[in-house]
């Protein structure tokens, strides 16, 4: 017996893609996409979020940043990251009652 998925149940990566797979062959054959996410076993609904989720770009780029200690040219691995090595090396090394 196979129980009833309830409707915004997380599904595995697995599911995700057959699930995706069938929509799209459906989508392709010239199903509304209401129609094409009921025959691929979902809710349109969900297969927005997960095109959104596909969509949406890797929220943390590395990339080039000027150092905020000493102003050189570093690779930042996200935006929070401003203090090149050397300086956030220093800046742990220093004593606690420094940074008090
Ligand atoms: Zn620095």
């Amino acid at each position: 017996m196979t129980a009833r998925r309830p409707r915004f149940q997380r599904y595995t990566d697995a599911e995700r893609k057959a699930a995706l797979r069938k929509y799209r062959k459906a989508r392709a054959a010239g199903k509304s996409p209401t129609a094409a996410a009921r025959s691929a076993g979902t809710d349109i609904a969900v297969i927005e979020r997960w095109e959104d989720e596909a969509a949406t770009p890797v929220k943390f780029t590395p990339r080039d940043r000027a150092c905020l200690g000493c102003s050189i040219t570093f690779r930042s691995a996200h935006p929070g990251n401003r203090l090149c090595p050397k300086c956030s090396g220093a800046i742990a090394a220093l004593p606690a009652a420094w940074s008090a």
